[in-house]
């Protein structure tokens, strides 16, 4: 497999390596083996990031000058979707995305988000008109501005990199912010090409800058700890996003959380193709590693042994179609890491120690070579007691339960901590959406709706997050209000 070049840091304008030199190694997750070097950033790193930021954010008109930097933001988008090719590359090598995966949810809908963005950008009202009023005796004239709230600490996981970091970055940067960008360390390519790409587009000095380091938590505990960032904007695990939330009260930070979730899929008993729809339904894609991903899938008693069956044929017919580096129609790698091989594979054990029906997969592949693959794994006969209907596993384990009716579908599907994705198939589209507005989540999709798309809003309820990310919404999160008052 291909090494990719070094990836480097991005500091006021500056693409350059650590101090002292200091890297790691980025493991490939098809091979176990090393994929390239990363800058190790150092403390003293990070406080030049978070600087830069400050200094670029209360020194320049960066923040002021909204038509300018729109256009700078734009030739930024344009130049990463020049370098689709490299994205790809990164994603496949770095992130283990299958081609069929890297190329969809990867790269050419994080390229499309971000467009998207640059889009809904135009819809910000940056002052508004409220109307003069006569208090106390005399009159004022009233406006209220929208102000970008300051320099924002991006932190972003591993499993779509590309996707988050341009969520993140893009909005931050085009409601006028500035951002120190750090990346998961099991992913430093995407957050270093950036950085390289933000010097090609000629962005302002310190307006972006992209810290890689190999400990996953200093960097992000130094911006969640410093008074000069504004705003931490996270995605990640629900764990740390509560951990943050607590650190960041010290400096009464604002705060928006993109967590975990366990989404459920429900299909009604008189969904159209209901075999096909149960099919389509396995847990597949880059591994099962997506956020919203619906993992919970919600058959009815009344069809549930045609659904195992469906999914005993459709989970044997794909047991040879996956894996595959090179094959364009392959969706389904190796999960990121060893650690996280370990993690899922205990939910595996725990799941039949819980009593679930194992209906296929369940076994790492050896056979495939050293890296960190998981068999795509259904559980059937689970109740959602269990904890592998209840906590997050991030792989690719789909777990299938029962309902009675409409109504314990959705009394299933709201028992959950977590509140981020959901779906649901029906016949009937007013009760497929009776279903869809009782789901507690941000976002739904019915009959197979898209309902993740970059100018929509996205984020969860619950311990999936706060706030939403994407979307108008997502470009308002950076902003805050102030009423201004002249007296005429
Ligand atoms: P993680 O929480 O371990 O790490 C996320 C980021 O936080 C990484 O950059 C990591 O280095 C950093 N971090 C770790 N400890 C920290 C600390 N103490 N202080 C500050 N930063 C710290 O998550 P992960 O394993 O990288 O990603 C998987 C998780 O992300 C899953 O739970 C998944 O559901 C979630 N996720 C959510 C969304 C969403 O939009 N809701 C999208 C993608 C992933």
């Amino acid at each position: 497999m291909k090494e990719l070049p070094e990836a480097k840091l991005y500091i006021d304008g500056v693409v350059r390596r650590a101090e002292g030199d200091r890297t790691y190694d980025n493991i490939c997750p098809w091979t176990a083996e090393v994929a390239g070097q990363a800058a190790d950033a150092s403390a003293t790193d990070v406080l030049a990031a978070i600087a830069a930021a400050r200094r670029a954010f209360d020194e320049t008109d960066w923040s002021r000058q909204h038509t300018e930097r729109h256009a700078l933001v734009k030739k930024y988008m344009a130049l990463l979707r020049e370098n689709r090719e490299r994205l790809v590359e990164i994603s496949r090598i770095e992130a283990g995305a299958a081609i069929g995966a890297a190329c969809r949810a990867h790269v050419d809908f994080a390229l499309n988000g971000g467009d998207d963005l640059v889009e809904c950008s135009k819809a910000i009202v940056w002052e508004e008109d409220r109307g003069s009023r006569e208090e106390h005796g005399f009159v004022s004239e009233r406006i209220v501005s929208h102000d970008p709230l300051g320099v924002v600490g991006a932190i972003t996981p591993w499993n779509v990199p590309l996707y988050v970091n341009i969520g993140k970055v893009i909005a931050a940067l085009l409601a006028g912010c500035t951002v120190v960008l750090k990346p998961a360390p099991d992913t430093p390519h995407m957050g270093a090409i950036m950085g390289e790409l933000a010097v090609a587009a000629g962005l302002p000095p310190g307006v972006l800058n992209v810290v890689t380091s190999a400990d996953p938590a200093m960097a992000g505990e130094m911006l969640v700890a410093d008074p000069r960032v504004d705003v931490i904007s996270f995605t990640g695990s629900t764990g740390v996003g509560r951990h943050i939330m607590e650190k960041g009260a010290a400096t009464l930070k604002r705060i928006f959380l993109e967590l975990g979730g366990k989404s459920v899929k429900i299909i009604l008993e008189d969904a159209p193709d209901f075999a096909m729809k149960v099919m389509m339904s396995m847990v597949i894609f880059h591994a099962g590693q997506g956020c919203a991903y619906p993992t919970r899938l919600l058959v009815p008693r009344s069809r549930y042994q045609e659904a195992v069956e469906a999914l005993q044929m459709s989970y044997a017919g794909y047991a040879s179609r996956w894996g595959g580096y090179d094959d364009p129609e392959n969706v389904m790698g190796p999960v990121i890491s060893k650690r996280q091989q370990e993690r899922v594979m205990a939910y595996i054990e725990l799941g039949q120690q819980e009593g679930a029906r194992l209906l296929a997969g369940g076994k790492t592949c050896p056979d495939k070579g050293k890296g960190f693959f998981i068999e795509p794994t259904c559980f059937v006969d689970v109740s959602n007691e269990m904890r592998i209907a209840q906590e997050e596993i991030f792989g690719p384990v789909l777990v299938v339960i029962p309902f009675e009716d409409d109504d314990d579908a959705i009394r299933i599907a709201n028992d959950s901590v977590y509140g981020l994705g959901g779906a649901v198939t029906s016949g009937d589209r007013e009760r497929a959406m009776r279903v869809a507005r009782a789901i507690r989540a941000g976002c739904v999709s019915v009959n197979d709706g898209m309902s993740i798309t970059g100018d929509l809003p996205f984020g969860g309820v619950k311990a999936s997050g706060v706030g939403r990310e994407w979307g108008r919404e997502g470009i308002e999160e950076f902003l805050d209000t102030k009423a201004i008052a002249i007296r005429v």
